[in-house]
């Protein structure tokens, strides 16, 4: 007998019709002879909405009843999928995070998991019942409050507990049948890519496919953890997340391709500090303050220093929801640093091509940025790590580079395959 645990998107139990499907899908699994734990988000673009509503009462929701209002939306969804169940003739329980045992740090927001004890799970599984887990939501081992494991945190709650369980297979029910080679609402002729190793599915992640959410991805690799992620609308075989990129002897491993795929990432900002002194510890105040401010670079670029004036210029991009703040933090400590004016500018998006291949084979970055050169786009930023290329372009070029780059990679299909069942890409 194995031991699945299933967890069913926004997307996918958006209304009453989706919760009576995915009930029925719980129920066969069930019936087939599976012991099966049941993670769900909340119905569609209910936290969106919920998000709105908080706004519309208060520019600055404080974190601890944020979380408060936010965790409702998968407590609406657990408990009318728990009935729906229990209409087909089998037992279901619905269980908040906090009942699940899934224990949290106190950041509001964006909690971290730092334990998981499932007894209540456990004993309802004991007792023949399938457990229903709210997800993204968990409780602080401190303050005792309610909290949120930051936007799509579901798929975080789900291997958290397939993890604490030791269950078999973490499967990841969403809108599209499986991870393709990019975002098909963007790039309707991506390919559905059958195996994906867990660094490739991180770097996807991390540069902006949504359909898994980097620290899912992470947690997974920590237990060898194999992630299944399919559609909750067919019955297709989707994307098996399983195996690391070092590791040449896997059975897939033979058939690797070069690239898996391209992402893109529209939600960054660039901020450049304009005429900085060029001498030792100016990038380390810089870097010192933005991280004290709590937040998160991505890539940086320095500029050679002008010999005239002996001063240079350093970009670096960050989450556009953070801009402002460290813009402020930053123009405060004008005076200390000695920079001379601070740029910014919202309107980039990043550009990467993944795949554990391109460590070995050479002429990949020459190819992507041909292909960039050719379809017109300039490039802004370039990183790189062992397994990824990024660039940053200006924001109206992004479709065009993803596009394009997609292309000569050959990546395209050449029969369309990807279908988009559901959900508002929002
Ligand atoms: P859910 O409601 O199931 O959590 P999400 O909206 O979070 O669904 O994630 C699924 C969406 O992720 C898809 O509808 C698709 O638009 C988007 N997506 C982005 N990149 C990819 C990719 N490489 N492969 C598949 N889907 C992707
Ligand atoms: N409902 C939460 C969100 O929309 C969590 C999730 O869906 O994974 O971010
Ligand atoms: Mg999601």
């Amino acid at each position: 007998m194995a031991l699945v645990v299933q967890k069913y998107g926004g997307s996918s139990v958006a209304d009453a019709e989706g919760i009576k499907r995915v009930a029925k899908r719980i129920v066969a699994t069930k019936a087939a002879g599976n012991q099966v734990v049941v993670v769900v988000s909340a119905m569609g673009d209910t936290t969106d909405e919920l998000l709105d509503l908080a706004n519309q009462v208060t520019p600055a929701p404080p974190g601890r009843e944020l979380d408060m209002l936010l965790t409702s939306g998968e407590r609406i969804s657990m408990a009318l999928l728990a009935m729906a169940i229990a209409t087909l003739g089998m037992e279901a329980r619905s269980f908040t995070g906090s009942q699940a045992g899934v224990i949290t740090d106190d950041v509001h927001g964006t909690a971290r998991i730092i334990d998981v004890t499932p007894g209540r799970i456990s004993s309802a599984l004991a007792e023949g019942a399938i457990p229903i887990v709210a997800g993204f939501q968990g409780v602080s081992q401190n303050t005792k409050d309610i909290t949120t494991l930051g936007r799509g945190g579901s798929d975080t709650t789900a291997v958290a507990l397939a993890a604490a369980l030791n269950a078999d297979v973490c499967e990841i029910y969403t809108d599209v049948d499986g991870v393709f080679t990019e975002d098909p609402r963007l790039v309707p002729s991506a390919r559905r890519i059958p195996r994906i190793t867990y660094e490739e599915m991180l770097e996807m992640a991390a540069c902006g496919a949504k359909v898994l959410i980097p620290r899912c991805v992470e947690y997974a690799r920590r237990y060898n953890l194999p992630i299944h992620v399919r559609s909750s609308f067919s019955d297709k075989i989707g994307t098996w997340v399983s195996g690391h990129a070092g590791d040449e002897s896997e059975e897939a491993g033979m058939e690797q391709a070069i690239i898996s795929g391209v992402a893109h990432d529209r939600s960054e900002g660039k901020i450049t500090v304009v005429g900085v002194p060029d001498k030792v510890g100016a990038a380390a105040s810089i870097f010192g303050i933005v991280a004290e401010a709590g937040v998160n670079i991505d890539m940086i670029v320095q500029n050679v220093s002008a010999i005239a004036t002996g001063r240079t210029d350093i970009s670096f991009t960050l989450p556009g929801a953070e801009g402002q703040k460290t813009l402020e933090t930053l123009r405060a400590a004008q005076d200390k640093i000695g920079f001379q004016d601070l740029l910014y500018d919202d309107r980039i998006g990043k550009v990467s091509l993944i795949g554990a291949g391109m460590r070995s084979h050479p002429g990949v970055s020459a190819k992507f940025f041909a292909s960039l050169a050719e379809a017109g786009v300039n490039i802004q930023m370039i990183t790189t790590s062992e397994i990824r290329i990024s660039v940053v372009v200006s924001q109206g070029d992004v479709d065009v580079a993803v596009n394009a780059t997609h292309r000569a990679f050959g990546l395209d299909a050449d029969e369309v395959e990807a279908v988009v069942y559901g959900g508002t890409g929002r």
